[in-house]
């Protein structure tokens, strides 16, 4: 499936990540390159963190190709709005 990539706004391939009630999206976008981002972390970037996202495009696309980027809003009581993980892309 194709969207506009929640980081750079590139047309981007997706596809949601399975077991996972379509909570989270996996992204190969051609800027970015690949990440996992959940509903609610692509909700927070189009809001409050929009000034965040040539950060977040940047530090993605940074990563090697073992590695993807995992982009969270962690639990409330962390009083961070947006967490960004590198994961290996095996686990995923
Ligand atoms: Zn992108």
């Amino acid at each position: 499936m194709k969207e506009k990539c929640p980081l750079c706004d590139l047309e981007a391939n997706y596809n949601f990540v399975e077991g996972d009630g379509n909570k989270r999206k996996k992204f190969n976008c051609p800027k970015c390159k690949m990440f996992v981002i959940t509903d609610t972390a692509e909700g927070t970037l189009n809001t409050s963190m929009s000034e965040y996202k040539d950060e977040f495009s940047k530090a993605c696309s940074e990563l090697s190709d073992r590695y993807l980027m995992h982009i969270y809003v962690p639990p409330i009581e962390t009083n961070i709005p947006l967490k960004a993980v590198p994961e290996e892309r095996s686990h995923w």
